[in-house]
């Protein structure tokens, strides 16, 4: 959003201005808008609510997780999708009560396993058959019965980038349908005593642009459905149909909607449950990017300009892939402004590195004004899997992040202080 007063328009972020929070917290900067946030949980709470359907909204807390966002993805209905232990701490640390959170993950260690059957989570997603036998044990010696997904692979390539691609064939997470490993899968799980299979999962991969995926991943779902009632007589309460809608990067106008999304997959499941004895199962997603990518921005210092040797203009910024890996791992695209004249004519184009030793492209052809050292860069779209995948790279702090709304704006994570990363060397000399 940009504010206009009698001397200049300037970006402002939830009511407040980028350089003041750059002076209070620091470069770089993740700033998280509330208000962008909520409406985004209440707009697909809403998308998805349908006469004659149950149906609940999980934010896949990978794509940014802090206690404070957690506590508001609660506070607007939704289910919290945990994937670690750590994710599961930081839940319960939001007020996110236990049976409000499902635990998902493609190798479960021993302690992640334990600590969700000992809180109760609403469901742990199986994802290998040894989990089976492992949660089983568990759940017993606990005294307690643990709700399963099953996370099934339907063997659909969504299109999008390779490395998100998480339901192909070559995929590794859940069990093959095609293979027989799923309905296997239904077997073993029902006649554990201590476990109780509700339904059924599958998670197609991310940045998912075309719907019609999700409409060939409930064809599946219920095809799978149909054969495990057939084979066993399981019944699926639940049907989860993972998250991947896309968002950001770069091309706004593009991105499918919560409607479109909701109209696709209830539209594909109310075509293939016709003519089948199956029931209208209590449908689930788990969207996380869509969530939660508009309502970040990225705050940098440039301190770098020059020319390279091939005549591009360049920029370096005070960051880089240690806070956002995207670029680098996917060639994810964002848009970029200076704070002080985000409506200025640009003067031309400008690589925007950052200051890691690597490439570092992080945008590779920003349209700028005359930017300058000292300039503040604004990077939007930035809330999914940047500071959830930032690292310490170079033995770079992990940036701070803000919640801003209304003009306000209180830390949601402090900045990581270098004696924070020093602590964890070990300086004595072998013996
Ligand atoms: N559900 C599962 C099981 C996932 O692995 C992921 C992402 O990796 C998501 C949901 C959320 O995906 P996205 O953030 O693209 O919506």
């Amino acid at each position: 959003m940009t504010t206009h007063n009698s001397e200049r328009v300037s970006v402002s972020l939830g009511g407040c201005d980028p350089a003041t929070l750059a002076r209070e917290f620091g470069t770089p900067l993740v700033v998280i808008d509330e208000m962008c946030l909520r409406s985004r949980m209440r707009r697909f709470r809403e998308a998805f609510i349908r006469p004659g359907w149950a149906s609940s909204v999980t934010y896949a807390g990978k794509a940014l997780l802090l206690a404070a966002i957690a506590r508001i993805a609660h506070e607007e209905g939704l289910a919290v999708d945990v994937c670690s232990l750590g994710e599961l701490r930081t839940a319960a640390l939001g007020g996110v009560p236990a049976d409000r959170c499902i635990v998902h993950g493609c190798f479960k260690t021993p302690d992640e396993l334990e600590a969700a059957v000992k809180a109760s989570v609403r469901h742990v997603v199986v994802d290998h058959a040894a989990e089976i036998d492992d949660l089983d044990r568990l759940a017993r010696a606990n005294g307690v019965t643990c709700d399963v997904l099953l996370r099934v692979n339907p063997s659909i390539t969504a299109y999008t980038h390779e490395l998100v691609q998480t339901s192909a064939p070559a995929s590794k997470f859940g069990f093959a349908i095609s293979d027989g490993q799923a309905l296997a899968a239904v077997r073993k799980v029902s006649a554990k005593k201590n476990l109780h299979l509700s339904g059924i999962h599958c998670h197609l991969g991310s940045q998912i642009y075309d719907l019609r995926s999700y409409a060939r991943a409930v064809d599946s779902l219920v095809d799978f459905a149909k054969a495990a009632f057939d084979d066993s007589g399981a019944a699926f309460s639940i049907v989860d149909v993972g998250g991947g809608l896309a968002a950001g990067d770069g091309a706004d106008s593009d991105d499918p909607t919560p409607e479109a999304w909701a109209s696709a997959i209830f539209d594909a499941f109310e075509r293939r449950l016709a003519g089948t004895p199956l029931q209208r199962p209590h449908v689930y997603v788990e969207p996380g990017r869509a969530l939660i990518a508009q309502a970040g921005t990225t705050l940098y210092r440039i301190g770098v300009r020059k020319r390279l040797p091939d005549g591009a203009q360049a920029l370096i910024v005070d960051g880089g892939m240690s806070d956002n890996p995207r670029p680098a791992l996917y060639e994810a695209r964002y848009s970029v402004c200076i704070a002080d004249r985000p409506d200025a004519r640009p003067d031309g184009s400008y690589v925007i590195f950052g200051r890691h030793c690597e490439t570092d492209r992080l945008f590779p052809d920003a349209a700028l004004p005359d930017p300058q050292p000292g300039d503040l860069l604004v990077v939007r779209d930035t809330g999914a899997y940047t500071y959830s995948m930032a690292s310490n790279y170079n033995r770079f702090v992990r940036p701070a992040v803000v919640i801003v709304d209304n003009g306000r704006a209180r830390l949601a994570a402090a900045r990581e202080t270098l004696d924070r990363v020093l602590a964890l060397d070990v300086t004595e000399s072998p013996t």
